[in-house]
């Protein structure tokens, strides 16, 4: 089963997805990639996910893939004797190491890499930013705060440090657990939350050693900072704007959306935008106007992937928020004006051969108007090449390897196929058409464009284009 548009849709799963049969139809309705949010749910939740979407990618014919999301470090208050306290602005407590219940006067902050961090007139925010601090003084052990916004605390909100990096891992003990878990189960992808610098993306790319592709989730002001660096060790990207709009003001996050988007593009890195894109449906059978116009913008930046959290994990219409997310991306790709607004985020040509062929295969793929572009594959590097240059026909990826093709299900424009790895540059051009043409991607006569590398066999940069033709024979297919 192909998909009718290029751009890609995560769903995540939960308590209103994850049976079998739900998976299922939410596969048909059009997700691509399921994921497993370790902020919630059991292992045991987790491992039938995953087998369900096993199970589904039987039924829809295409690979799919898993992305594992861990928690990273997620830093909280303690907790108070009452449950909660009323502030107004003004008011003025302090935060400490001491696990008693707090009180008006005081509360646990149970993180010494905080206080490390914190210095006078930083601000603190806590729960997602209702309440605004400011530090009057800061010590290892404790700090005094002033409310300057904000009315009340309650256990264990999370705290937010906008004004400095806190030398905390990115991975903590539960993510580490959880990752073991992941791997353990087999997921195609691993996404790391609250990176704030490219050395918390080293450490999970060592634990992970190729077992997964790993993404970076930037909702850190201080990841954007690194953006480029943080790239380096990047597989995929996510612009999480949940929570990089808890630090961010409101107008800053869309300029941030685009500039993640860009250097990924950059890089070839595939990018998903995430949250709160349909979010008025996880209570309503249709979207706002404005929440269709978010999607569709992104379609427009040229994203790899729309991301869908609460609407489809704990919200009521899962099935219909994905079909209609689905109809934005395909009404969007059928706008004459969108290839031109998506290559205007189009960051240039690179300089190295393999992305001056797959420039040259764009350009040659349109202009003998094929039907789809082939690409042999085994890490999967060429057929991401191709897809950053954006072609407007689709982009048959043919890997040997399994999980390759689950991993490429992310990627804008791709049909990851299993196919094995041709012997000679004639297998390689019938196995090319034959698979086309199997796959619904070309017809008899028509012409298709093939990416791949020689010496076949050995995993290598793409150094061959070759434009061949589906015979009309008498099969007639
Ligand atoms: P979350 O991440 O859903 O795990 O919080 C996404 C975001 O913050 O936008
Ligand atoms: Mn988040």
């Amino acid at each position: 089963m192909n998909r009718a548009r290029r751009s890609r849709i995560v769903a995540t799963l939960g308590p209103a997805s994850n049976s079998p049969s739900m998976v299922r139809a939410l596969a048909e309705a059009g997700v691509d990639v399921f994921r497993l949010n370790f902020s919630h749910g059991s292992y045991q939740d987790h491992a039938a996910a995953l087998k369900a979407v096993r199970g589904a990618e039987m039924a829809v014919q295409r690979p799919l893939g898993v992305l594992a999301d861990l928690q990273g470090p997620k830093l909280r208050l303690g907790t108070f004797t009452e449950g909660t306290i009323a502030v107004e602005r003004g008011h003025r407590m302090r935060f400490d190491l001491d696990p008693t219940p707090g009180d008006a006067t005081r509360v646990q902050m149970p993180h010494p890499e905080i206080f490390a961090a914190l210095r006078a007139g930083m601000a603190l925010l806590i729960d997602d930013g209702r309440v605004r601090l400011r530090v009057l003084e800061a010590t290892p052990q404790w700090a005094d705060v002033e409310v300057e916004s904000g009315s009340g605390l309650s256990n264990r909100k999370g705290v937010a440090v906008p004004d400095a990096i806190v030398p905390v891992s990115a991975l903590t003990p539960k993510d580490r657990d959880d990752l073991n878990f992941a791997l353990r189960i087999g997921v195609d992808w691993v996404a790391l939350s609250f990176v704030q610098k490219a050395e918390d993306m080293a450490e999970l790319r060592r634990i992970v050693g190729g077992r997964a592709a790993c993404l970076a989730k930037i909702e850190k002001p201080q990841a954007l900072q690194s953006l480029d660096a943080i790239l380096d060790y990047c597989d995929g990207v996510m612009v999480a704007r949940g929570d990089l709009g808890v630090e961010m003001h409101p107008e800053d996050v869309p300029v941030a959306q685009k500039q993640i988007l860009r250097a990924a593009r950059q890089r070839g890195v595939p990018a998903i935008v995430a949250t709160q894109m349909l979010e008025s449906m996880t209570s309503a059978p249709a979207p706002t106007r404005a929440e269709a116009s978010d999607v569709a913008n992104a379609v427009y930046e040229g994203a790899d992937a729309l991301m869908l959290s609460a609407e489809t994990a704990a919200g009521m219409y899962p099935l219909e928020a994905v079909g209609i997310m689905n109809r934005i991306a395909e009404r969007v790709e059928r706008d004459p004006l969108w290839p031109g607004l998506m290559d205007a985020e189009h960051a240039g040509m690179e300089i190295g051969d393999v992305d001056a062929l797959v420039a040259a295969a764009r350009k040659a793929s349109e202009a003998a108007s094929s039907s789809c572009i082939v690409t042999f594959t085994t890490t999967g590097s060429t057929a991401r090449r191709m897809s950053r240059e954006r072609p407007l026909q689709p982009v048959l990826a043919l890997t040997p390897n399994p999980d390759t093709a689950r991993r490429l299900a992310l990627v804008w424009g791709l049909e990851p196929r299993l196919g094995r790895q041709p012997e000679s540059l004639e297998g390689l051009t019938d196995d090319a058409v034959t698979a086309a043409v199997e796959y619904g991607l070309a017809k008899a006569g028509d012409r298709i464009l093939i990416l791949a590398g020689t010496p076949f066999g050995a995993p290598g940069a793409a150094n061959l284009l070759r434009l061949a033709r589906a015979p009309s024979g008498p099969s007639g297919v």
